[in-house]
């Protein structure tokens, strides 16, 4: 019976310790969770400076030179995104009415949305 016993005495310790490995993985998961929900706040802060400062160089105040080396980047995507914004409204021979930026018919008269008088 000794042998019945101590076999016994086994299983029920690896299922306390099955349930401590299960109990902290739950407890590692979650303090992962709060670490990754603070990252993400972190990331949305810098996004924030990120845009402040290109707002800042965009109204021609002066800016860290490292930093307007990036800001010289982004406005030179966002003159790229333009041009190809431009191309796709050729190939759909789309314009974009000048009182409210609606996309319209190349050929239209007046613009559908707001009524403005196509040039
Ligand atoms: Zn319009």
């Amino acid at each position: 019976m000794a042998l019945f016993d101590a076999v016994k005495e086994k299983l029920a310790n690896a299922g306390k310790t099955a349930i401590k490995a299960s109990n902290e993985i739950i407890e590692v998961t979650k303090l992962n969770l709060l670490v990754k929900s603070e990252e993400d706040k972190i990331k949305d802060r810098l996004l924030e400076i990120g845009k402040a400062v290109y707002e800042h160089y965009r109204d021609g105040k002066p800016v860290e030179a490292e930093l307007s080396i990036s800001c010289e980047e982004i406005a030179k995507c966002e003159k790229i995104i333009d041009e190809l914004k431009q191309k796709i409204m050729e190939i759909k021979k789309l314009r974009e009415c000048k009182a409210c930026l609606a996309h319209i018919d190349d050929e239209a008269l007046y613009c559908p949305k707001c009524g403005a008088k196509v040039e």
